[in-house]
């Protein structure tokens, strides 16, 4: 292919810039003009598209967020919708896109393949909870800020003998509440995932208090349940000072780490090269710290699980 766009969409998450930087670069260092699509469908849409140069990118790869801003698109799911930024794109003579985003971006894709447009999705959402891929683009980073969190809050808790939950993102995915439950100490971790009983909690925390602990930390995946609602009953069941404190956005934002620059970038990298080579409706991810790709109805079709040693070894160090 001699021209190709990207664009980032749905939530966005740290580490995008890196990917979208490296499908630029990669483009342009193979001869191929490159287009940036602005707010995901929603520009694709109203033609909010434009050429871009190797400084275009520049001084992005340290920022969270997306240069190319990001939206949630409801005329995209529509047949007209699709239409519309099928006929932009042919207007620009874009002949391929790289889409970052989450499992409902990818869905948007694989429509859009079905419509005649080569497709190369890349994962990028902090809940990494894309099929076929162990990574997502921004999990990491998140993972990081939560982490930090909640050793704030330990410091806290500890101080008070609370006991404190923390709600954290995650929608269907429990990935982000047990990673930075097992990294940050957490006594429980809840899950969509996994199901629960308050009750069982509720006496086996009043019990550890009667045995001298000091606090206690429970992570809350936001689809496992309310934190506020649950904390609430915590308290009462307990008769121990419980928190709440509900992270919110801040998991989506700050410099990407190291590890979500990198694969950002080999992502980047190899989804403009599969483009431009002609191979498309993929996605590209890692398995066992190596790029693979990853059939686009696959990945859109089958839901993520949450790796049964994650839950095992949370439980046996708490
Ligand atoms: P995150 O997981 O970070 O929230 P996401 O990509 O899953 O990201 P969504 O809001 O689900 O976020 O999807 C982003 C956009 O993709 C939607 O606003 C819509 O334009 C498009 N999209 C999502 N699902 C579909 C679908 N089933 N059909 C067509 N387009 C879709």
């Amino acid at each position: 292919l001699k021209c190709i766009a990207v664009m980032t969409s749905g939530g966005d998450s740290p580490g995008m810039n890196a990917a979208a930087r490296a499908v630029v670069r990669t483009a342009l260092y193979e001869g191929v003009e490159v287009w940036g699509i602005n707010n995901g469908y929603k520009g694709a849409i109203e033609d909010d598209m434009y050429k871009l140069e190797s400084r275009s990118v520049g001084d992005i790869i340290q920022r969270g967020g997306t240069f190319l801003g990001t939206a949630r698109s409801p005329e995209f799911k529509t047949e007209e919708g699709r239409k519309q930024a099928m006929a932009n794109f042919k207007k620009h003579g874009i002949q391929g896109l790289v889409i970052i985003g989450g499992d409902g971006s990818l869905t948007g894709g694989a429509l859009l393949s079905k419509l005649g447009m080569p497709i190369v999705g890349l994962p990028g959402t902090i809940d990494n909870d894309v099929w076929g891929t162990d990574y997502t683009i921004g999990a990491d980073t998140a993972a990081n800020t939560i982490v930090d969190a909640i050793n704030k809050l330990r410091d806290t808790a500890s101080a008070h003998r609370r006991i404190i939950l923390i709600e954290v993102m995650g929608r269907k995915s429990g990935w982000l509440a047990m990673t930075t439950g097992i990294a940050g100490g957490a006594e429980y971790v809840l899950v969509p995932e996994v199901k629960y009983n308050i009750d069982d909690m509720c006496q086996e925390l009043k019990e550890a208090y009667d045995r001298g602990k000091r606090y206690s930390i429970v992570v809350v995946a936001e689809g496992a349940g309310s934190a506020i609602e649950i904390g609430k009953e915590v308290g009462e069941k307990t008769g121990i000072d419980t928190r709440v404190s509900v992270l919110g956005h801040i998991q989506r934002g700050g410099s990407p780490s190291v590890e979500d620059r990198i694969k950002a970038s080999m992502l980047g990298e190899k989804a403009a090269l599969a483009l431009i080579s002609g191979l498309s409706n993929v996605v590209f991810g890692f398995d066992a710290g190596k790029v693979v790709s990853i059939d686009l109805n696959d990945a859109v079709h089958n839901q993520k699980t949450l790796d049964p040693e994650l839950i095992r070894l949370a439980r046996v160090l708490a």
